[in-house]
């Protein structure tokens, strides 16, 4: 056996980057929470050959610091949280500290940004995990990522990319769910130049129609359950509408998307009395509970959580939904959505 040696940074980012940035959609996803989280109100995407040659995010939030550009893509560096303590009630969507470090180290990424009252911009840009010095540079506002070429330099994972078609799908999907979660803000996708999703600003009955159809709001039920801490709103679509895929299935714990167990068991156990076992809901639902009663830090793209009380939260989730749906079940008009 050779001797131990530690690992250099870039190969360790590159490893994890197997992990955070699997294709250009986890890319994706990790630069536009990061816009979300630095409060932008209005986030423009642009995105080449489904991602492969450029992911784009421009960002009106409230930028980075000159001095804090080479920490941005630093590993394990987060303005997000600062102790351990922070873990069990973290509020915003990243707080791994290692998105821009992963992507940047299997891409070119030029990070521009402006913070809030600088006199201009800077810009710094890392290949493969060598970061250059900040030069200024012009910009109105916020922060602008691009990220281009993911994975040239790494021809095995390249391979695993799919077409430009699905990965651009892929994209789209991870898109929809960020702004199914924020309907009050502005998001623009563009893909080869065209015009993809053009969202206004607006409720989530507005974003839903604009994503899901209008029928879904119209024919869906709306419901605002609380128990304690917990609360179910959204809108449930109606079994009426129900589809052959799981497609339309929008699930957010505390304002993330999450494919969890033991929900899609309740939400799946309330809809059958109503349901053609064959057939599939459309929903766009929130759960809100207390940070504390959850842990997002089960897995590096934060899709799976584990809730301390699963079994309450099965119980919830399942009488606040068959609830809303028993009106449906008799034949009512379903709750009007505003
Ligand atoms: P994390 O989001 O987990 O903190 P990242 O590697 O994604 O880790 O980002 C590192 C840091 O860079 C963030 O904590 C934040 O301070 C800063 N940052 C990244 N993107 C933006 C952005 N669009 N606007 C403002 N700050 C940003
Ligand atoms: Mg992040």
């Amino acid at each position: 056996m050779p001797r131990i040696q530690i690992l250099s940074d870039t190969l360790v980012n590159q490893i994890a980057a197997g992990e955070v940035v699997e294709r250009p959609a986890n890319a994706l996803k990790e630069l536009v929470e990061n816009s979300l989280d630095a409060g932008a109100d209005n986030l423009n995407i642009e995105l080449l050959a489904g991602g492969t040659k450029l992911i784009k995010v421009i960002d009106d939030g409230g930028g980075i610091e000159r001095d804090d550009l080479h920490l941005a893509l630093h590993r394990h560096a987060t303005s997000k949280i600062r102790s351990f303590d922070d873990l069990s009630r973290v509020a915003t969507l990243g707080f791994r500290g290692e998105g821009l470090a992963s992507i940047a180290s299997v891409s070119r990424l030029v990070l521009t940004s402006r913070f809030e009252g600088a006199p201009h911009a800077w810009r710094v840009e890392a290949d493969h995990g060598g970061v250059g010095e900040p030069e200024p540079a012009a910009l109105a506002m916020g922060t602008t990522v691009e990220v281009h070429e993911l994975y040239y330099q790494t021809p095995a994972r390249r391979k695993f990319l799919k077409s430009d078609a699905t990965e651009f799908a892929h994209c789209e999907d991870a898109v929809k769910r960020l702004a199914l979660a924020n309907p009050g803000r502005q998001f623009t996708l563009t893909h080869n130049g065209r015009a993809q999703l053009r969202l206004t600003r607006g409720d989530l009955a507005r974003r839903c129609a604009e994503l899901l159809g209008d029928e879904f709001v119209q024919s869906g039920v709306r419901l605002d359950e609380r128990v304690g801490p917990l609360r179910l709103w959204g809108i449930a679509g109606s079994p009426t509408l129900s589809k052959a895929s799981r497609d339309a299935q929008y699930f957010f714990v505390n304002g993330r998307f999450v494919r969890d167990k033991v929900v899609q068991h309740a939400l799946r156990e309330a809809y059958r009395d109503v349901l053609h076992h064959d057939r599939h809901a459309a929903y766009c639902l929130f759960l809100e509970l207390d940070p504390e009663g959850v842990d997002v830090n089960v897995h590096p793209t934060k899709i799976e959580v584990r809730f301390r009380e699963s079994q309450g939260i099965y119980r919830f989730v399942f009488s606040a939904l068959s609830k809303a749906l028993s009106g449906t079940r008799a034949g009512q008009t379903p709750a009007n959505v505003d």
